[in-house]
């Protein structure tokens, strides 16, 4: 599998930046994670929209869903139905997703179990202030894992086993207590503890740079660390 990272930040953009967004590749098949705002744009920098094989999304919020708004008109300009996967709360902000049937949508659960591409997918709810999904890839050879938005959790730290690469909501540069998000020592504490491989931090603040979070965080954690930077690709 290849991830590359269409955006870092949340809950909204550097100068020039884009919020939560992230393609999983595996041979010609291409899944979008979340698609916040100005992912799109950078997303057609790699590919076609035609080439999108499916978009899933982590939760409901902004800064990971909104050019799924604009995304819609060029699918309904070409004609075409993608499959979309997301949490089907809030009721409201679902409901908005089923635009003239542009979007194959399915709700996203614990039960679900995704074949695309030679990949399966799995899910399990996080903590967060709207039902999220942390969203895991397995291609036969490498389990890949990306939480989404979360705060320290007995589910994160179970779905966390047996991940080789883990992109994790690392949005606090200081180890705040929070019920919405991740602190970065946090984040490390958790790879750690579960033995993971590679740790690519991410959902930086717009105000602090991806080095900054790195040259702190660097040393603490066992494996190898990185910061998911704009357009970075990373061999899973
Ligand atoms: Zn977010
Ligand atoms: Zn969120």
């Amino acid at each position: 599998m290849k991830l590359t990272v269409l955006g870092n930040t949340g809950p909204y953009p550097k100068a020039g930046g884009a919020c939560s967004g992230y393609l999983l590749e595996n041979g010609d098949s291409k899944v979008v994670l979340d698609m916040g705002n100005g992912t799109l744009a950078n997303l057609r920098t790699i590919c076609d929209i035609e080439d999108i094989t499916a978009v899933i999304c982590s939760h409901l919020h902004p800064d990971h869903i909104s050019d799924l708004f604009v995304l819609r008109y060029a699918l309904e300009m070409r004609g075409m139905t993608i499959p979309l996967y997301a949490p089907d709360s809030p009721d409201k902000e679902f409901d908005r997703l089923s635009y003239k049937n542009v979007f194959d949508l399915t709700p996203i659960t614990e039960d679900l179990k995704l074949e695309i591409g030679g990949m399966t997918f799995s899910f399990m709810e996080m903590r967060h202030p709207l039902k999220d999904f942390a969203i895991k890839a397995y291609d036969g050879k490498s389990t890949f894992m990306y939480t989404g938005d979360t705060a320290m959790c007995q589910a994160l730290e179970e779905f966390t086993k047996g991940v080789d690469v883990l992109l994790c909501d690392s949005a606090f540069l200081d180890d705040v207590d929070s019920a919405i998000h991740l602190s970065m020592e946090k984040a490390i504490q958790n790879a750690n503890n579960a033995g993971v491989r590679r740790l690519i931090l991410t959902h930086f603040s717009p105000e602090i740079s991806p080095q900054r979070y790195y040259e702190i965080g660097n040393g603490r954690f066992n494996g190898r660390l990185s910061k998911a930077e704009i357009m970075a690709n990373f061999t899973i």
